[in-house]
């Protein structure tokens, strides 16, 4: 295991289990130092199309063009997708390993890969995609309706993907699209220890038709389940991404901002490019005197695994 910094309560492999709670109120999250702010970029996703979002970046080089304007803006972690050759979303991992290899060797970035694909993708490609070497990757807590589909995470694929990222030290991102998915981490925590790292990082997802909504009282109520020394992101999606984004730098949150997320600016402005949301997000985060982390602090918060070459590490 790494060195990074410890979660309280969160047990390691072969020792006792401790339950892990709430946070006690000494411990309540506005007594928690002020850091700066995380940026996390997600700048495709898998659900809009390129013929509908000419702005999305789906090539290998709309990516890494993309990357490194976002890095330049202040962003430290991107949330990456993979389409293939005709745009479309693939857990392929031919494509997704060009695509990581290709950012990682352009930037500073630490590397985040999904591990939901689409909504249609079988449990077995979202699995292997961790053999792509990423840095970190996304772990849904739960199954959510997604609109008219459904996005499903059973406990025991959770479990699976849980284990074959500590297996190959990466570190999780906990994607929480609902108050309960946060029991649902517990109880992983509780049965299995603590992750790759040492160190609990969450993603809340507001406003998916389905899951929470956008709103700070939302918010609140999430931060106050969180495991006791977890960090957290939040993300709104659409209309929702400014007050999320307000609310969190409020509370003590990083941000996840980008076309995966939010595909307009404000009313009636299509947003240009991922370095657009970006730059928004490091703006106010600098108003919020929580400027953004540069990659090395969030890799030294997060307890990331180093796998850049020697000649490239700054
Ligand atoms: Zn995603």
């Amino acid at each position: 295991m790494s060195t990074g910094p410890r979660v309280g309560g969160v047990h390691q492999p072969g020792q006792p289990t401790a339950p892990i709670g709430p946070r006690s109120p000494a411990r309540a999250w506005h007594d928690a130092p002020v850091t700066g702010t995380l940026i996390t970029v997600a700048p495709t996703g898998a659900e809009s199309d390129k013929s509908d979002v000419p702005a999305l970046p789906v090539t290998v080089q709309e990516l890494v063009e993309t990357a490194q304007d976002c890095e330049a803006a202040g962003a430290a972690m991107i949330h990456i997708h993979v389409r293939d050759g005709g745009a479309r979303p693939t857990l392929d991992l031919g494509y997704v390993r060009e695509a990581l290899s290709s950012v990682r060797e352009a930037t500073d970035l630490v590397i985040q890969v999904s591990t939901g694909g689409a909504v249609t993708d079988g449990a077995e490609a979202r699995v292997a995609v961790l053999d792509a070497d990423p840095d970190s990757a996304s772990l849904t807590c739960g199954t959510v309706n997604f609109g008219d589909d459904v996005f499903l995470n059973p406990w025991d694929l959770i479990e699976r993907l849980y284990l074959a990222m500590r297996e190959r030290a990466v570190v999780p991102e906990f994607e929480i699209f609902d108050l309960g998915q946060l029991t649902t981490l517990s109880r992983l925590l509780d049965k299995h220890g603590a992750p790759y790292g040492g160190h609990v990082h969450c993603d809340l997802v507001m406003g998916v038709p389905g899951g929470m909504p956008a709103t700070a009282q939302a918010l609140v109520a999430c931060v106050a389940a969180l495991p006791e020394g977890a960090t957290w992101s939040a993300t709104g999606v659409g209309r929702g991404t400014l007050p999320v984004m307000l609310a969190a730098l409020s509370c003590g949150g990083h941000l996840r901002v980008g076309m995966e997320d939010t595909l307009t600016f404000a009313p009636g402005q299509p947003v240009q490019s991922n370095g657009q949301l970006v730059r928004r997000a490091a703006a106010l985060a600098t108003t919020a005197l929580r400027p953004p982390l540069t990659p090395g602090e969030a890799r030294a918060m997060l307890g990331i695994k180093d796998r850049r070459s020697a000649d490239t590490r700054g």
